[in-house]
């Protein structure tokens, strides 16, 4: 048998050469700026127009001047991407679907989702924000067989730039208090260009660092080269069984690497980083949210500084799985508590304009 590999996919080759002001650093655009007659520190402003302000056109920076803006309008696009699809649902959550352009003739769409905070919300920080969910790969090679986003396989790693471009354009929706990196594709299989990107949503946009978090399904050995650098973000991992051979099954690029190591690293990231970790269960009906499961599993996480979250699965077309009933849900979670572990429900929102993440990209696909 061939020994277990925790990389399926390797991290992408040389830097991007994409030509816009999110792609280029700081020195580049500073060089573009001079080179129309403008200043250094105009460059500057530009680029907090688009990361501080949310501005993505030109002539709405009115801080520059005037024929310096129609210049750059014509020279240096602010992003790399199209919008080719949009919906809304009733709670004002908004989906786009943003087209990257092709490389090698793969199609790279990924998408964001807007969630404007309930009003009911308790911390006035988040009660007029709201939490954006990003995407870094186009498409997914883990393979979750009760997720959209894996039914197509990887397109590509994203740029770091394209990942931040999810940010700005989440932020002309409204202002954002929150993040959670768990749209389409593995952070840890594009981490490098996930932390570029995350470092200006921390430095320029002004996100905290405990206001993002990262979701992965925890390979063990990535997530000890990560932890020493004490990356700003919250960890969540996604378990989903307590079951090792159902894990093999839900968590396809796992296969050969044990739950104990999964959870032993996590123990490791909250040791070296001093931050609890979250340990995702999407809720699947009749297959995994059984009393037995929930007892399991508060034998694998009683004791170690750890909080559940449970996800009632969000139907996905054509996929058999079903999303168990609310009261089934909370049972679960009460054999949760009664075995001390801690446990939070999180409701899909949208749910009626595809906003199960990889749901707008695979119904445009097959329509295409
Ligand atoms: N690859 C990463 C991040 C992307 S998915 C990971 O697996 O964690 C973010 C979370 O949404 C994961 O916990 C994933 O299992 C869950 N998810 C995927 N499809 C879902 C669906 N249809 N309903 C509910 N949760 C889903």
């Amino acid at each position: 048998m061939e020994a277990p590999s925790e990389a399926p996919r390797p991290e992408p080759g040389p830097p991007t050469t994409t030509r816009t002001l999110l792609a280029l650093d700081v020195a580049e655009l500073e060089q573009v700026f001079v080179g129309l007659g403008a200043k250094p520190f105009h460059a500057r402003i530009a680029r907090e127009n688009v990361l501080a302000k949310g501005l993505v056109e030109w002539e709405a920076m009115t801080s520059l001047p005037a024929s310096l803006r129609s210049d750059l309008a014509r020279e240096l696009p602010i992003l790399a991407g199209r919008e080719t699809a949009r919906s809304a649902a009733v709670d004002r959550t908004t989906k786009i679907l943003i087209e990257f352009p092709r490389e090698k003739q793969r199609d790279a769409s990924v998408e964001v989702v807007h969630m404007p905070s309930l009003s009911l919300d308790a911390d006035p920080d988040e009660r007029d924000g709201a939490t954006l969910c990003v995407s870094t790969q186009a498409g997914c090679p883990i393979g979750c067989p009760f997720c959209a986003s894996g039914q197509l396989g990887l397109a590509r790693n994203l740029h770091a730039h394209e990942i931040l471009e999810q940010y700005v354009r989440g932020r002309t929706l409204g202002r954002l208090s929150r993040s959670v990196v768990m749209g389409m594709g593995e952070p840890l299989l594009n981490f490098t260009n996930l932390q570029s990107a995350l470092d200006a949503v921390h430095d320029e946009m002004g996100l905290g660092s405990r206001r993002v978090t990262v979701s992965t399904v925890g390979f063990p050995d990535r997530l000890r080269a990560i932890a020493p650098n004490r990356p700003r973000f919250q960890l969540a991992i996604s378990l989903h069984t307590p079951d090792q051979e159902q894990r093999d099954e839900l968590v396809p690029a796992m296969r050969g690497i044990g739950i104990e190591d999964v959870l032993k690293a996590g123990d490791d990231w909250f040791e070296k980083t001093g931050r609890e970790i979250t340990y995702e269960y999407v809720l699947l009906h009749g297959v995994n949210d059984s009393a037995g499961h929930a007892r399991r599993l508060a034998d694998r996480l009683r004791g170690r500084r750890a909080t559940v979250n449970l996800i009632p699965y969000n139907p996905v077309a054509e996929s058999p799985y079903r999303r168990p009933e609310g009261a089934s849900v909370e049972a679960f979670r009460r054999v949760l508590a009664d075995e001390r572990v801690v446990a939070t429900v999180r409701w899909s929102r949208g749910v009626e304009s595809d906003a199960a993440c990889g749901q707008l990209r695979l119904r445009h696909a097959r329509t295409r």
